[in-house]
């Protein structure tokens, strides 16, 4: 057995890490603020400390996994990090990471920001494609790589600290669309005679089907020619956002979700782009 990591932080996210590294035969060393919640680990094998600096302490690598930034910093004041590797899976926002790895260096530490892509079943998991996204320290990712790697899946991103959480709010703020237009869709049909496992294979087929945009507008982006490729024009698809919202009214459903996206295609549409597709909104959102 080897030793496994410092863990500070037993929340649903922070246990199923310590479960993992407890699996692999790398005891971590854990700590909560509520002691209650390493009862369960202490008896699978993990090492409790009374503090978070005798957590610290105890390992070279020193994982934090709490609530917020703020509950990283409450931690860990005063706390000796001379000579430690932080690893932050915190999410937080981007200007955070950056200002926690200012602190974390000026208290002599170097730093790796993560930001989990997974949910906690998905830890310890590795068919189920969970990963973490790590910027900051090169050095600190290549030293611990492979304890890191233990309970997810690892994308070192960059140098600049903020990377990992700058693609980590990226990814989901993309989900939060999609949720968005998955709750809209089922409005719509939900009161109607249609099997909703049915319709659920429809919709994951056709969202993933759909999914390759996103190549599209990164080339686009790149090349500053948004017309490049299009098969399905913003003039075409703003007369078909006419129909999308008739329905709405016809189904008696809200179409508050969809109205600020389509307001945005219209206003595009209307400065003089009838050939691009939707890349030219991220301009309107930009500049
Ligand atoms: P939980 O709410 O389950 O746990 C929160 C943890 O933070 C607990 O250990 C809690 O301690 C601790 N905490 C909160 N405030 C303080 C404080 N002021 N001082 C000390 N400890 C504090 O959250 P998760 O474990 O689910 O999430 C942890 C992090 O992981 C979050 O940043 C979250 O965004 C991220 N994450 C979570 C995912 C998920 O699906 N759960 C997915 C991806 C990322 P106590 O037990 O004492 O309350």
């Amino acid at each position: 057995e080897k030793n496994g990591p410092a863990l500070l932080g037993l929340g649903a996210m922070g246990t199923a890490l310590a479960r993992a590294w407890l699996a692999a035969g790398h005891p971590p060393t854990v700590w909560n603020r509520t002691p209650g919640r390493a009862a369960p680990l202490a008896a699978e094998g993990a090492r409790v400390a009374g503090t978070a600096a005798e957590a610290v302490a105890a390992s070279d690598l020193v994982v934090v996994c709490l609530l917020d930034d703020a509950s990283v910093g409450e931690v860990l004041a005063g706390v000796d990090l001379t000579g430690k590797d932080l690893v932050d899976l915190t999410t937080g926002t981007p200007a955070q990471a950056r200002a926690r790895a200012r602190w974390a260096e000026e208290r002599g530490a170097r730093f790796l920001d993560g930001g989990i892509m997974a949910v906690p079943p998905m830890i310890g998991a590795p068919e189920s494609g969970g990963y973490v996204l790590y910027s900051g320290s090169r050095a600190l990712f290549e030293a611990h790589r492979d304890t890191l790697a233990v309970p997810a899946g690892t994308r070192y991103v960059g140098e600049d600290p903020a990377l990992a959480a700058l693609h980590d709010t990226a990814l989901l703020s993309a989900m939060t669309g999609m949720f968005a237009g998955i709750a809209h869709a089922f409005a719509l049909v939900r009161d109607e005679d249609v099997a909703l496992q049915d319709f659920a294979s429809l919709l994951a087929g056709w969202l993933t089907a759909m999914a390759p945009h996103v190549y599209s507008t990164a080339d686009h982006l790149e090349s500053g020619d948004y017309t490049k490729g299009v098969t399905s024009n913003l003039a075409m698809m703003v007369q078909g956002n006419a129909t999308l919202l008739r329905t709405a009214e016809e189904q008696k459903v809200s179409a508050e979700l969809l109205t600020p996206f389509m307001a945005l295609m219209e206003r595009r549409l209307a400065d003089g782009h009838p050939d691009e597709d939707t890349t030219g909104v991220i301009d309107l959102l930009t500049r």
